[in-house]
């Protein structure tokens, strides 16, 4: 199916209030432009140096596209990210917190941030860790780093709900608003468990050829 025509299938299936963010990694430009002329104007790209190659001429001609950064970032990009995101949804430890501070002091923008937490517990990913979440928080607050929410990918092959319900809690223990949660094969369930905002790259995009 065409991207215009997939992004109207999801655009019906998503209630309003729910963002929907099109993750373009490894998408190129005329296949981009195609979903911004549908109306798309959130993306999300994983990699910086990605984002950097292909981004900033789309951008200057239409200025109110925004960009989320939603791949692990590495603290030597945080200048690059700051220029070219207009928000960090991977912030996960402290030393990219004070990377991220310096950064937006350094480059007078001042990026809003999501938590991306290790909902799974999983040692082979990224995340900050549950209990470590409030730590986190207070840290980047106390840098002045505008905290919007949490962001989160459950384990892969296990049943989502749990930890969907699970990141919608711990954001309103925190009086975070925005829960960025679901991707293309789930997120209904998502958005049952209260995602503010969905995170879909093949369901809009098609399979992506190349593996992340
Ligand atoms: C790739 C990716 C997505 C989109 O995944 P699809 O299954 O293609 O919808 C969402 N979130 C993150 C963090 C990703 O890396």
């Amino acid at each position: 199916m065409s991207i215009p025509q997939n992004l109207s299938n999801i655009r019906a299936a998503i209630p309003h209030g729910v963002m929907l963010v099109a993750v373009s990694k490894t998408v190129e430009e005329t296949r981009l432009l195609e979903a911004i002329e549908a109306g798309q104007r959130v993306f999300g790209e994983n990699y910086v140096q990605e984002a950097k190659a292909k981004w900033p001429v789309i951008k200057s001609r239409f200025p109110d596209i925004r960009l989320n950064l939603i791949g692990h970032l590495q603290s030597n990009k945080a200048d690059d990210a700051v220029m070219l995101f207009e928000r960090i949804d991977t912030l996960d430890r402290i030393s990219l917190a004070d990377a991220l501070a310096k950064a937006m002091q350094k480059k007078n923008r001042h990026v809003p941030c999501l938590i991306e937490v290790n909902i799974g517990a999983e040692p082979q990913k990224a995340g900050c860790a549950v209990e470590a979440v409030p730590a986190l928080l207070a840290h980047a607050r106390g840098l002045g780093i505008k905290i919007e929410g949490l962001m989160a990918i459950p384990p892969a092959g296990e049943e989502a709900q749990p930890y969907f319900k699970k990141l919608a809690v711990l954001a309103k223990t925190l009086g975070l608003s925005v829960i960025s949660m679901g991707m293309s094969q789930d997120y209904e369930t998502a958005i049952a468990c209260g995602a503010t905002e969905v995170r879909i790259g093949s369901g809009i995009f098609g399979a992506r050829q190349t593996k992340e």
